[in-house]
């Protein structure tokens, strides 16, 4: 019943997707862009309705938006999915997101930090546990965790959908050899395919950012591209690969504090020996691993104590 009310009545609305309707909202409730939370509104129609149909979102679905700001993206996903749940950290949006979402009855707004979000419960609860869509348009210092804390704690996800700054989309992709090239894009390989879906320039933001954006969708692997024995680990010794690149990549992992509190700490004697045993010179760095090197050389670790 509410999906169609949402589809009849979507000429009556009033979509937020642009300059004039954008600062309207903005101006009626004096509201302040907050530069901690990457407050930088979509104002154009074309790309709001580009990602929502990339995410290939159908009534079906249930779908997870963080950070919707006043609701610009949010009510475009209302018109498309069976249920929209939104997080939004800043208390000053909710009653902007009470106007503007007031048209639609199949969404609900939490006014909370995601990081603080029990993503897989929420998943339970509105979605009967089955994999979610994940949308989001989020300020670039919190993506890695992010999209490293969705993955790794195995909630139930079909897709991730995400814009964040033209480089970090670049690095999703990249491969041993260049220097974007780290644990984010390791991450990103071994639990997704990733492919940038749509460039977003700066103008079509208010206020206008400093860099240019790229939408990109990670749609989760059914099998992961490669086998480990502690998946958790091996992220632990990407991590203390990347933690210091420059080094060589036994002087990064002996001792390191990422490795010494996983039950597996280990020697410089102990990296060099597995690394020659794969075949790899001694004095490798981290950055030339590819992942199922890292995957080998984390295993090769595990066994050894
Ligand atoms: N989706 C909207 C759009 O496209 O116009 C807003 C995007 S704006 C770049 C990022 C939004 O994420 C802001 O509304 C901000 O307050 C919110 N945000 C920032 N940090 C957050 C966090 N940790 N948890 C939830 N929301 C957050």
């Amino acid at each position: 019943m509410g999906s169609e009310m949402c589809i009849r009545d979507r000429e009556n609305i009033k979509h937020l997707y642009n300059p004039t309707n954008t600062l309207e909202i903005i101006k009626k409730y004096g509201f302040g862009f907050q530069k901690r939370f990457g407050q930088n509104f979509l104002i154009d129609g074309n790309v709001v309705e580009k990602i929502v149909r990339e995410t290939g979102i159908t009534k079906d679905d249930f779908v997870l938006e963080i950070g919707p700001g006043i609701g610009t993206m949010t009510q475009i996903l209302c018109e498309n999915a069976r249920e929209v749940a939104a997080v939004e950290i800043d208390k000053n949006l909710i009653p902007i997101l009470a106007e503007t979402l007031a048209p639609y009855d199949n969404v609900t707004v939490i006014n909370e930090d995601i990081l603080k979000v029990d993503v897989r419960k929420l998943a339970e609860e509105k979605n009967g546990g089955r994999p979610i869509k994940v949308v989001a348009n989020l300020p670039y210092y919190i993506t890695t965790p992010i999209i490293m804390g969705l993955f790794e704690s195995h909630v139930p996800l079909e897709s991730i959908t995400i814009m964040v700054q033209k480089e970090v989309a670049q690095r999703m992709q990249v491969g041993p050899g260049t220097k974007d090239y780290g644990a984010l894009s390791l991450a990103v390989q071994f639990y997704a395919d990733a492919q940038i879906v749509l460039k977003v320039p700066a103008s079509c933001f208010m206020p206008r950012p400093n860099v240019d954006s790229a939408v990109i969708k990670l749609v989760r692997h059914e099998d992961a591209p490669v086998k480990v024995k502690d998946e958790q680990f091996m992220f632990r010794v990407i991590r203390a690969a990347f933690n210091q690149r420059r080094k060589t990549l036994a002087n990064s992992l002996a001792n390191s504090s990422e490795l010494n509190g996983s039950g597996h700490a280990c020697t410089r004697e102990d990296v060099t020996t597995a690394l020659e045993a794969m075949g790899l010179p001694a004095g490798i760095r981290g950055e030339a691993l590819t992942l199922a090197q890292f995957g080998e050389l984390a295993d090769r670790l595990v066994e050894m104590h």
